[in-house]
């Protein structure tokens, strides 16, 4: 985050240089400025003592000639008016992030919003997983997985609505469009102004375990982060399977679910694991608070997504 304050100061300082480069080589712009700030000084007085009005008329009348022989100045020269302005990021608002107490500027949403796309762990090429690019026709059953891509947009608005529905477990070998779909989900909730985390089981893993045994090294930040992954509108967990599972895993795993169930706060998990594997290798506590409040959807095509594009790219160069 910008720190505002320190920003406003900033802008005020350059835009005094500013000022003063300008009355160095327009003499008679300084002293009109120091002129009207005096008389409005000697107004405030007036208006305070209530001193008669004809007085306060007549220095409204000159602050009025000053100011227009100083527009001509700038305007005889070519001076923009607003030199005498700050020159602010955000003039809307003059970076403050509202415009007035109470009402936000659009640039602090904006800025919230960036910092949410910072903080889901969704970067560079994961960005462009959209709906829009994800090629159905490439499926052995098209019309299948047709009915799932309209059932994530669904699922996408509602985590945005904040809707209560069941959450999502993917399942397909490697190169099968899990991580795909998700991601259009996420960047779906993310452009609406949901908040999303997107991690791969193991990182996720590291999250839990830094807080739970290196908790004397800033435990702010890490009790926060641990807030996070339970409050987030969505928590994506890639690769579920590829880990080392451990007891520590499989506990950690069941805790986390279990308490984004208790929350109806949504989840989608991704796995080269089938539902078979995944009792085995995380036992029926695990899949039982999975089953319990997800979809299944099984990704299946004759071979991997990857291997298609591939082929279809080394055919298109042969012709
Ligand atoms: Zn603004």
């Amino acid at each position: 985050m910008i720190h505002r304050e320190v920003l406003i100061q900033r802008k005020i300082g350059e835009c005094e240089e500013k000022i003063q480069e300008l009355h160095k080589k327009f003499p008679r712009l300084k002293e009109i400025a120091d002129e009207v700030s005096r008389l409005s000084y000697e107004l405030i007085s007036a208006g305070i003592l209530k001193k008669n009005s004809f007085k306060t008329a007549n220095i409204d009348k000159e602050v009025k000639l000053l100011l227009r022989e100083k527009e001509l100045i700038l305007k005889a020269n070519s001076i923009p008016i607003n030199i005498y302005e700050p020159e602010w990021n955000c003039p809307k608002c003059e970076d403050r992030g509202f415009i007035t107490p109470g009402v936000l500027c659009e640039c602090y949403t904006k800025e919230k919003l960036d910092n949410i796309f910072r903080k889901s762990g969704i970067c560079g090429n994961m960005e462009t997983k959209k709906f829009a690019n994800f090629e159905v026709a490439l499926y052995r059953d098209a019309k299948a997985m047709q009915e799932k891509v309209r059932r994530c947009r669904e699922f996408a608005r509602k985590v945005v609505d904040q809707e209560k529905q069941n959450n999502l477990f993917f399942t397909g070998a490697v190169g099968r469009g899990k991580t795909h779909l998700s991601l259009a989900i996420a960047n779906e909730v993310l452009k609406q102004g949901g908040t999303v985390i997107y991690k791969r089981i193991d990182d996720l893993l590291d999250i839990i375990r830094e807080y739970k045994f290196n908790r004397e090294e800033n435990p702010e930040k890490k009790g926060s982060q641990l807030e996070y992954l339970k409050k987030v509108d969505l928590l994506i967990i890639d690769d579920l399977g590829a880990e080392n599972i451990t007891p520590f895993a499989q506990n950690q795993l069941r805790i986390l679910i279990e308490d984004r169930n208790n929350f109806d706060k949504a989840w989608i998990i991704n796995s080269n694991l089938n539902f078979n594997e995944l009792q085995d290798f995380y036992g029926q506590r695990v899949t039982d608070r999975i089953i319990e409040k997800a979809d299944i959807f099984a990704f299946e095509s004759e071979m991997s997504i990857r291997e298609l594009l591939k082929k279809r790219e080394l055919e298109s160069k042969n012709k």
